[in-house]
């Protein structure tokens, strides 16, 4: 989107471009455009961790005096479209974006000491566990126990859905600390090392062939009552804080952006049905091209909206629900439109694709159609993950009426 920016947002967009041009490396940026997952497997997103991490752009979002770059919202908004925009992965958000923030503003000193310097740093890789058999939407029902035993709480139970768990050596949980009346009480947020006796996972494979979640088994794991973060049976708000950062953070707009080039690379190299024609020259693929296009954009407008509440100092509240629901289902749109686009050459993108990134020369899918599929079918977690489109939907016709 065409944005008038102001002189020092400019040259700040200057300096972030030849970041990128300097070091995202080629290989990172192939990984990341045939990676179907959200994220990109270790070891090219740890490769682009340390890039960033060297710069001092990791943390960027952080408060300052923890290792942030103090940065304003519009800045944010231009680091994050451009990287997406030169092909950079999105960083694995469950350690920098999710439980850093959490700790930043709930952590005890130590736990700040200790832990923050560690995500910086990639040393850490942590994995979010509060899904359960039972407990994904309606969150709160969660099972997982933990009782104090003196100096420890020993855990038990199971969590679903992990992300990423098999790569990760800490894990964030919510676990039931007492039985109260009121579900959303007695619940406390943990921190976990993933080598602690009694903690095991089990891979989950996607639709897609991918290897991106997990299940994860407390058995009796005994953790150290300096891993409670903030009070005991109070977990419940660290846990709305964090999901706000989950819906509503970086530029939701973008990746549907680049989906949306995706679809046009598609639609410029596939053939049409006349002679010498190309699918982009068909007038209902430019009709379908047109309106995606045009959704693409109002999201654009949304997202400087939230740009706009963000440097008021504003928090999102409801916006965030909304822009997660609009992007999420928008990319889906979008990746299925050119899952269409590709007509027979989709099928056999399944036989080759997959998280090792080999793309065979024998390949008959040709290139602008590779990962299209593992995308399309990894996507369409997109309205589950993060709170489904229902729930989110929910939330906001009930700010609407308050
Ligand atoms: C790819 C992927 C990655 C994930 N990663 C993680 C992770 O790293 N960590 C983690 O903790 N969790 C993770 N999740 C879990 C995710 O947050 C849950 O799947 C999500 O909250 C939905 O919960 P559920 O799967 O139990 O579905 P359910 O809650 O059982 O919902 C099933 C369907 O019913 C609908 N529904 C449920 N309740 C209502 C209602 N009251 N009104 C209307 N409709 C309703 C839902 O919208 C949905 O369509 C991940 C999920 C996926 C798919």
């Amino acid at each position: 989107m065409d944005i008038d920016l102001a002189p020092e947002d400019l040259e700040f967009r200057r300096e972030v471009l030849s970041f990128l041009e300097e070091h995202l490396s080629a290989d990172v940026r192939r990984a990341s455009r045939l990676s179907t997952g959200v994220f990109v497997d270790p070891p090219w997103s740890k490769e682009w961790h340390q890039a960033l991490f060297r710069k001092g752009w990791i943390t960027h979002a952080w408060p300052r005096e923890y290792g942030g770059c103090g940065w304003s919202p519009m800045q944010r908004y231009i680091y994050e479209s451009e990287a997406s925009l030169c092909g950079a992965p999105a960083v694995a958000p469950m350690g920098i974006n999710l439980v850093g923030p959490v700790i930043c503003e709930f952590g005890s000193p130590w736990q700040k000491e200790f832990y923050l310097p560690r995500i910086r740093s990639g040393e850490d890789y942590w994995c979010q566990g509060f899904s359960e058999p039972g407990a994904g939407s309606d969150l709160s029902s969660l099972k997982t126990k933990a009782v104090r035993d003196g100096d420890h709480y020993i855990v038990t139970g199971e969590k679903i859905w992990t992300t990423h768990a098999h790569f990760a050596n800490m894990i964030f949980v919510l676990a039931r600390t007492s039985p109260e009346e009121r579900q959303q009480q007695g619940i406390s947020f943990l921190l976990i090392d993933m080598k602690s006796p009694g903690v095991s996972v089990r891979p989950i494979i996607t639709l897609g062939g991918d290897h991106e979640v997990n299940q994860v088994f407390f058995d009796d794991v005994r953790v150290p009552v300096e891993n409670l973060v903030g009070e005991e049976g109070k977990g419940w708000n660290q846990a709305k804080y964090l999901l706000e950062f989950e819906r509503g953070g970086g530029a939701p707009s973008v990746r549907s952006r680049v989906a949306l080039e995706r679809f046009k690379n598609v639609l410029r190299n596939e053939v049409g049905d006349s002679h010498g024609s190309r699918l982009i020259d068909e007038k209902d693929r430019q009709f379908r091209l047109g309106e995606l296009e045009a959704r693409v954009m109002a999201l654009e407008a949304l997202d400087m909206r939230l740009v706009a509440k963000r440097q008021t100092g504003e928090r999102l509240g409801t916006s965030a629900s909304l822009i997660k629901t609009l992007a999420s289902e928008l990319l889906q749109e979008i990746e299925k439109a050119s899952v269409e686009a590709l007509g027979p050459h989709a099928l056999p993108d399944l036989a080759f694709d997959g998280p090792a990134f080999a793309v065979s020369n024998e390949a008959p899918v040709p290139e602008h159609g590779w990962a299209i599929v593992g995308r399309h079918l990894n996507g369409l977690a997109g309205t589950i993950f993060g709170g489904a489109s229902e729930i989110q939907r929910e939330v906001i016709s009930k700010d609407l009426v308050k």
